[in-house]
């Protein structure tokens, strides 16, 4: 079949409207002329009626039919867009201010969030939309977010009979976990900074059976070829038995690009021998009290460091917490705050993991096993992978119920309760109605034990 190709001879106003563009194809049997200027121009709805010829126009119809579905589109996305803007609009912050201090209701913050109302339960307040699920404590800094313990850094409580939550921690704590792919400056994750605890003549935590400094030197040892395996770049801050400064340690982190920092430490305490369980921690957030404090200090009013990287700290913490509950199931002791120098000296995400007691027999025995901190290295290695892939591509990292599921036939466990059960859950609400401390005006130091658990040695 051949194709000639010639000019058609146009009406002289359709002639002046096609000009050079027309073209014919002939295959033989049909002949059709092909003017996009000319179809465009009858088509149009307002415009002339087009004569027989011109509705043979294969190509143009085609083209009517691509404009008519970029017009569907283009009513699509203002439809989302415009339901995008009512969404976020129909929901307003209604900062409540209490002594000075900014607070959001509950009902605000699950209408934000898109919870349905509060189920309320004594002093227990939960929210769930099947997505996510926190549950506050009144008159607690203790609450779940998606199943694990976190602390907030005021207590939760109500005023003027609306059960209110600080915006800090609305900020520093929910948030990120919340809606972890809206992370500001949440950039690649190619290196990891692994710092194990103390070495040299600092040991750090002594058991039975070994020094802290040594199993954290193993369990870095141990994460390492994990970590490499999963294309990370690892950097040890120590690499044998040597004691380096937090300030060297914290100068190495930042020497990095696109890196993280994991510090590992395992646990001690005078005060409670049966205390078990991990807990981690992230910076504490400006103007806020550390987990350990019950009130502000001049410190946590006038101390702030690496605020760029809060957010992303504490979802690195979540991430390895998340994975370390299901990998190994120890007690969770939780999200925690402090200003631990390798933290606060760190501009990049940075986290410290404390591993389990070294004062607790029989978890000072899981310790001094090289196969226990191993199942340890994979669930850090987890987490941390976790966190890359929510840094790298915006994937939701997995949280405990995502674990669950993933079980063969592994039924949601029993619900935990929000209350620790080794600690008395409750804090003054004092400071929420006290003056906001001055320049001048004394430290308020812990008098009591806390209610926490106890207070780290890590310097
Ligand atoms: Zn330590």
């Amino acid at each position: 079949m051949s194709l000639q190709t010639k000019r058609l001879p146009l009406a002289p106003k359709d002639r002046a409207k096609t000009k050079e563009s027309a073209i014919i194809i002939k295959d033989g049997a049909n002949r059709k002329t092909h003017s996009h200027n000319y179809c465009l121009e009858m088509r149009i709805p307002w415009a002339n009626e087009p004569t027989s010829y011109q509705r043979w126009h294969l190509s143009c119809a085609v083209f009517q039919v691509m404009c008519s579905r970029l017009l569907i589109l283009c009513a699509i996305c203002a439809c989302f867009f415009a339901s995008g803007q009512i969404a976020v609009a129909r929901v307003e912050w209604q900062v409540i201010k209490i002594n000075g201090r900014d607070f959001l209701s509950v009902d605000n913050i699950a209408q934000f969030y898109g919870f349905p109302g509060p189920a309320i339960n004594g002093k227990n307040v939960e929210l769930n939309n099947g997505k996510n699920e926190m549950q506050f404590h009144i008159d607690s800094r203790e609450m779940l977010i998606n199943g694990v313990r976190n602390w907030l850094s005021f207590p939760v409580f109500v005023h003027d009979g609306k059960i209110v939550v600080s915006r800090i921690d609305l900020a520093k704590t929910l948030e990120p976990q919340l809606r972890p792919n809206m992370i500001p400056k949440l950039g690649r994750v190619q290196t990891v900074v692994l710092d194990p605890g103390h070495g040299g003549f600092d040991k750090g935590a002594i058991s039975g059976y070994g020094y802290e400094k040594d199993y954290a030197l193993d369990l870095a040892r141990q994460l390492r070829p994990l970590l490499q395996a999963k294309g990370f770049r690892v950097i040890m801050t120590r690499e044998s038995d040597v004691f380096v400064p937090l300030e060297l340690r914290a100068r190495i982190a930042n020497a990095t690009h696109d890196s993280i920092f994991v510090s590992l430490h395992f646990n001690a305490t005078d005060r409670d021998p049966i205390a078990t369980g991990f807990e981690i921690y992230s910076l504490t957030p400006r103007g806020a009290p550390s987990t350990y404090e019950d009130g502000l200090t001049l410190g946590s009013v006038n101390i702030q460091n690496g605020t760029e990287a809060d957010a992303a700290s504490v979802e690195l913490s979540s991430c390895i917490y998340h994975s370390l509950l299901d990998q190994i199931g120890e007690f969770d002791r939780g999200i925690k705050r402090a200003r631990f120098a390798v933290l606060r000296l760190t501009k990049i995400p940075a986290v410290l993991v404390e591993g389990g007691f070294l004062t607790e027999r029989g978890e000072s025995r899981l310790i001094a096993n090289p196969g226990w901190r191993k199942k340890l290295a994979d669930a850090i290695c987890t987490g941390i992978d976790n966190f890359g892939a929510l840094a790298d591509n915006k994937k939701p990292p997995l949280v405990m119920a995502d674990y669950r599921r993933q079980k063969p036939g592994g039924a949601a466990p029993e619900k935990e309760s929000v209350v620790n059960p080794v600690a008395p859950p409750t804090l003054s609400l004092d400071m929420l109605y006290s003056e906001r401390p001055s320049e001048n005006s004394n430290a308020l130091q812990t008098p009591t034990p806390s209610p926490i658990g106890t207070a780290p040695f890590e310097p």
